[in-house]
């Protein structure tokens, strides 16, 4: 990959950086090293931040109007090298091409969006009751920010974070996932070509997530810390920042249930599942884990969908015409075989795939007959399993969609408008998919409730995340 994007070197106060020592970053469909970036420490962190700092001094006078042209210049970059990006996101994820394409416009989006609404922060007025004062709020951004984010969105995760931090006036600190810094890193050249004033955006690249995340969960300088990743390091990242108040937003796991009710158009169920299910291989929070399916219809729902998942075709994503790839790497591999193997010996029975195909590849699974008390049915599994389960009633399908510490999406499929309104009313997420499989986008508050996070992301939800109110009272 030598193309105007990619790069080796870190980020830090405007400058391309290298470190005293580098990791490397494979591909996890082939093996293959895609090049190295800098292994930086707790004192590069604490460089970061001091940039960050200063460069908030300047950057939050910037007028609103002029932050917002900078992110819409960085939109316009973006699409123009739409194709660079989902390729380094394709070698660096496994995820395949096509949907690296969808990453990169949904990314995108985000940028766009908070381009238009950065300048809609507004204050209010307020009446006074009593004579003799007048009440106002403004809305400021809340300084510098550190943003951890994951390997399986390697761009949609940090713009979203990225967007409306800096047309909120905040400076930030990134860290991306130690296996996809490459994607990041193209962003930072971006902020580059359109000129984004130096400090205002970090990459720190390290393998230390640990001391990395402390020091950016713990400096005095970072005012809030925005994460997405899994819950126990969400738990830790908020028990750290706590020692300073900082303010957090936790982006965490998912178990997502996926009902269908036997008055459901299961032509669009199914349709609606292979979506929730197989993006990024099943690597995503929001991805389906657990599928619950009215008895009366389970047989023809469980034939139907295991005859879809037959036709997916897993193979390297830069290959035409895939659209499964690799797990991203073998702890990811080793849950998903634990997850089918514990299915399993609790009676569990394969309708089709099951196996390992070779190396990082799992074969698309559908597991029928799975009892509840299987570990699938309670932890997220990140990988392409369908596991079914069967109910008979509405209050049974809601109870165990609920019997779970994780509240980020859920889905269900009816056509009995009444059902619908009760079942998203009493479903415990922070998202609802009806008769839908896919519910992100950059106008819409994405977020969990229970142990699925703390704040939202995208929509006018997601730029008050990076703002404080301020009131202001007149005295006459
Ligand atoms: P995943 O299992 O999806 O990799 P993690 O929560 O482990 O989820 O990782 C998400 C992000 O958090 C990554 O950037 C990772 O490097 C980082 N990370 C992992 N452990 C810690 C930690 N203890 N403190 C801060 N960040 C961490």
């Amino acid at each position: 990959m030598t193309k105007t994007l990619f790069t080796e070197q870190a980020y830090i106060d405007g400058r391309f950086i290298t470190g005293k020592t580098s990791f490397a970053v494979v591909n996890p469909a082939t093996g293959e090293s895609l090049g190295s970036v800098p292994d930086l420490t707790v004192e590069d962190t604490k460089k970061a931040i001091d940039a960050a700092e200063k460069a908030w001094m300047n950057w939050r006078n910037v007028p609103v109007g002029e932050r917002c042209l900078v992110v819409r210049k960085i939109f316009d970059l973006i699409n123009q090298h739409k194709d660079e990006l989902a390729e380094i996101m394709t070698k660096e994820s496994g995820k395949p091409l096509a949907e690296s394409l969808v990453e990169v416009d949904y990314a995108n989006s985000f940028m766009e969006w908070f381009s238009e609404e950065g300048k809609r922060a507004y204050g209010e007025t307020i009446p006074a009751i009593k004579r003799g004062t007048r009440l106002a709020t403004i809305k400021q951004g809340v300084g510098v920010v550190a943003a951890i984010t994951p390997w399986n969105f390697p761009l949609a995760m940090i713009t979203r974070k990225v967007a409306p931090a800096l047309v909120a006036g905040c400076t930030v600190v990134l860290k991306p996932a130690s296996q996809t810094p490459f994607s990041a890193l193209a962003l930072a050249k971006i902020a580059e070509l359109v000129g984004l004033p130096r400090g205002v955006f970090n990459i720190i690249t390290s393998k230390d997530s640990k001391g990395v995340g402390k020091e950016l969960a713990t400096n005095t300088a970072v005012r809030k810390i925005s994460f997405t990743g899994s819950t126990a390091v969400g738990v830790t990242l908020m028990q750290q920042a706590a020692e300073t108040v900082k303010r957090v937003s936790m982006e965490l796991g998912g178990n997502a249930p996926f009902i269908v009710f036997e008055d459901a158009d299961i032509d669009k169920a199914v349709e609606g599942a292979i979506a929730g299910k197989f993006r990024n291989a099943g690597q995503t929070c929001v991805a389906v884990n657990r599928f619950y399916v009215q008895d009366s219809i389970y047989q023809e729902f469980s034939e139907r969908l295991t005859a879809a998942v037959k036709k997916l075709k897993v193979g390297d994503g830069m290959k035409k015409g895939v659209q499964v790839g690799p797990l991203i790497n073998q702890k990811g591999l080793e849950k998903v075989k634990e997850h089918v193997a514990d299915a399993l010996a609790k009676g569990a029975e394969i309708a089709t795939g099951g196996k390992v195909i070779k190396d990082l590849f799992f074969e698309p699974t559908v597991l029928v007959n799975v009892p509840h008390d299987a570990a699938i049915a309670q932890e997220e599994t990140f990988g392409p399993i369908c596991s079914l389960f069967s109910f008979k009633t509405e209050e049974e399908a809601i109870r165990l969609a609920n019997d779970t510490p994780f509240g980020l999406a859920a889905y269900f499929y009816s056509s009995n408008i009444f059902r619908c309104q009760r079942v998203a009313e009493q479903i415990e997420s922070g998202m609802v998919g009806i008769n839908t499989g896919m519910v992100s986008n950059a106008s819409a508050p994405f977020g969990g409730i229970k142990q699925s996070g703390l704040g939202r992301e995208g929509a006018k939800y997601g730029l008050d995340e990076y703002l404080e109110v301020k009131y202001l009272c007149y005295g006459e």
